[in-house]
C-alpha cells in the first residue's frame, strides 16, 4: 500500500525537492547568460554601426555635418548608422541626429575622448526601449561624440520566451524526475513486499519456514539473509525450549509417580508404625528430590532470561576451595574415599560470586564422589597461570567414555540415568556449572578415560592479569 510514509513516495519526494534547487539555479543561470550573450550581441552590433558613421565622417572632413543635412532632405532614411544615430561635439551640443532616432528624444551622450571606452546602456525616455553605444572619434582637429541606437523590442521578446520556455519545462522536468524516481523505487522495493509478504507467513507452527533470499548480490539480499539466520536462532532455541519443558516434565513426573504410589500403596490397607515411617520417608526423600530438581530447573530459567546475571566482585579462590574442602571430606570419608586438596599457601583472587563459586565446585566435588567407588581418590588442585587460575578435580573414578564427553554438559544427559537417579542426580548440575564459569568469563573442560577417572578444569580469569 502506498501512503505518503512509504518509501517510494519519499524517495520521489526527494527526487522532486533534491532536483528542484538545481534545476531553478540551472534555469536562473543560463537566463542570465543568454541575457549577457545577447547584450554582447548588441552592443558589437553597435560598435559597428559606429564605425560605419566613423567612416563616413573620416570620407568627408569638415564637410560631413552639411553634407548629411542635404542627405536628409533629399532621401528618405538614411541607412547610416541603421538609421538611429547622433553626432554631438566636444562641447556636448548636438550637431547631427538621423530622424528615426529624432522620435526617441534621447537625453544626451557622455562626452567622450577618441581612444576612450565606448559607452553602452539601455534608454526608454519615449517608451521604447533602445540599446546607446558612444564612441568618442577625432576627424582632422575637432573632436566629436557618435552615439547610435538599436531597439532593443526583438531582444525583449526572445528573452521574455526564453524565460517562459524555462518557467514551464522546469515544473514539467521535475514532475518527470519525480514519477521516474518513483517508478524506480517501486522496482527496487518490490523484493521487500515479498519478503513482507513471506515474513507473515512465518510462524510458531511453521518454524522451519525461510525467507527466499533476492538473486542480485544488494542489500535485500542481505536483509534476507540476516532474517533467514534469526529465524535459525530462534527455531534452535524454541526447539531447546520445547525440548527443555519435555525433559523437565518428564524428570518431575518420575518422582512424582513415586510418591503417588508410595502414598496409594500405603494406604491401602492398615499399616504398622514402622511401615508407615517407611512409607514416609520414601516420601520425604523423592519429595527432596524434586524441590532440587525444581530449584536447579528455576535457576537454568532464570540463567535463560538472562535475570540472573551474576555480581561479580573479587574473591579469594584459595579460601573459598579451602572451605569446600573441609566440607567434602566427610562427604568422601563416608564412601571411603580419599580426598586430597592441593592448594595454594597465598590468596589467589578471580572475580566472581562467591554463592554460585561455591555452587559450581560443590556441583564437581559431589560429582567426583558420586562416580568414584570405594577406595578411589579425589583431589581438588588450585594452581596457577600467568593469567589465570586453574582449579582441577581429578577423581579415579567410573570415568566417562569419549563419545560421550561432547554431552556431558547438556541439560539433562547422563551416562545412566537410572544409577545417576538412584545416587540422587538430576543431569543438571555440570551445565549449571558450566554457565556459572562462562558467567565468570572462565571456561571448564573435561578430559575422561572410561574405569580410569576423570578430569574436570575450570580456568578462571585472574584480578588484573589482562
Ligand atoms: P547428575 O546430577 O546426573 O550428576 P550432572 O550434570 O552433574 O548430572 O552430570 C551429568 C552426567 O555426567 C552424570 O550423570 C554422569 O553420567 C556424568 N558425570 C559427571 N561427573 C562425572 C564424573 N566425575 N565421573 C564420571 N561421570 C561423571
Amino acid at each position: 500500500m502506498i501512503t505518503i510514509f512509504s518509501i517510494r513516495f519519499r524517495i520521489a519526494a526527494w527526487y522532486f525537492l533534491s532536483a528542484a534547487p538545481i534545476l531553478i539555479a540551472l534555469a536562473v543561470g543560463s537566463w542570465i547568460a543568454m541575457r549577457a550573450s545577447m547584450y554582447q550581441g548588441i552592443d558589437e552590433e553597435l560598435f559597428r554601426k559606429s564605425l560605419g558613421v566613423e567612416q563616413y565622417f573620416q570620407a568627408r572632413g569638415d564637410n560631413a555635418i552639411p553634407e548629411l543635412q542635404k542627405e536628409l532632405t533629399n532621401g528618405p532614411e538614411l541607412p547610416l548608422g541603421g538609421g538611429l544615430f547622433q553626432i554631438y561635439d566636444a562641447q556636448g551640443k548636438l550637431l547631427f541626429e538621423s530622424p528615426a532616432i529624432a522620435r526617441h528624444n534621447l537625453r544626451i551622450a557622455p562626452r567622450l575622448m577618441p581612444g576612450e571606452k565606448p559607452v553602452y546602456r539601455d534608454s526608454a525616455p519615449s517608451g521604447t526601449r533602445v540599446r546607446l553605444g558612444a564612441r568618442g572619434i577625432q576627424i582632422n582637429q575637432s573632436i566629436f561624440t557618435i552615439q547610435v541606437a538599436e531597439p532593443l523590442r526583438s531582444f525583449d521578446e526572445s528573452l521574455t520566451d526564453f524565460g517562459q520556455l524555462l518557467c514551464i519545462s522546469i515544473p514539467v522536468l521535475l514532475l518527470l524526475l519525480a514519477a521516474a524516481g518513483f517508478w524506480l523505487s517501486g522496482r527496487a522495493m518490490s523484493p521487500v513486499e515479498q519478503i513482507n509478504r513471506e515474513a507473515r507467513a512465518i510462524g510458531a507452527d511453521n518454524l522451519t519456514a525461510r525467507l527466499s533470499v533476492p538473486k542480485p548480490r544488494d542489500e535485500l539480499q542481505t536483509l534476507s539473509l540476516t532474517l533467514n539466520a534469526m529465524l535459525e536462532r530462534i527455531e534452535l532455541s524454541v526447539n531447546r525450549l520445547t525440548q527443555f519443558t519435555a525433559d523437565a516434565s518428564h524428570e518431575l513426573r518420575a518422582p512424582l509417580t513415586l510418591i503417588q504410589t508410595a502414598a496409594e500403596y500405603t494406604l491401602r490397607r492398615e499399616r504398622t508404625q514402622e511401615e508407615l515411617l517407611d512409607a514416609l520417608r520414601k516420601i520425604l526423600r523423592e519429595t527432596n528430590r524434586t524441590s532440587a530438581l525444581v530449584d536447579r530447573l528455576l535457576e537454568l530459567a532464570r540463567a535463560d532470561s538472562g535475570t540472573n546475571q551474576l555480581r561479580l566482585t573479587s574473591i579469594d579462590l584459595t579460601s573459598l576451595l579451602n572451605e569446600i574442602a573441609v566440607s567434602a571430606k566427610p562427604l568422601a570419608r563416608k564412601k571411603h574415599i580419599k580426598f586430597k586438596a592441593q592448594l595454594q599457601p597465598n590468596p589467589i583472587y578471580i572475580l566472581g560470586e562467591d554463592a554460585s563459586l561455591r555452587e559450581l565446585f560443590v556441583i564437581l566435588v559431589d560429582n567426583a564422589i558420586k562416580y568414584t567407588p570405594k577406595m578411589g581418590t579425589v583431589t581438588l588442585k588450585l594452581s596457577q597461570e600467568p593469567t589465570f587460575a586453574v582449579i582441577e578435580l581429578i577423581d579415579t573414578g567410573i570415568g566417562i567414555a569419549q563419545e560421550n564427553l561432547p554431552h556431558i554438559f547438556d541439560r539433562f544427559w547422563r551416562a545412566d540415568k537410572v544409577r545417576s537417579r538412584e545416587i540422587g542426580g538430576t543431569g543438571l548440575g555440570l551445565s549449571i556449572a558450566k554457565w556459572i564459569a562462562e558467567q565468570c568469563n572462565g571456561s571448564i573442560t573435561v578430559t575422561s578415560t572410561l574405569e580410569v577417572g576423570s578430569n574436570f578444569t575450570v580456568h578462571l580469569p585472574l584480578i588484573n592479569s589482562k
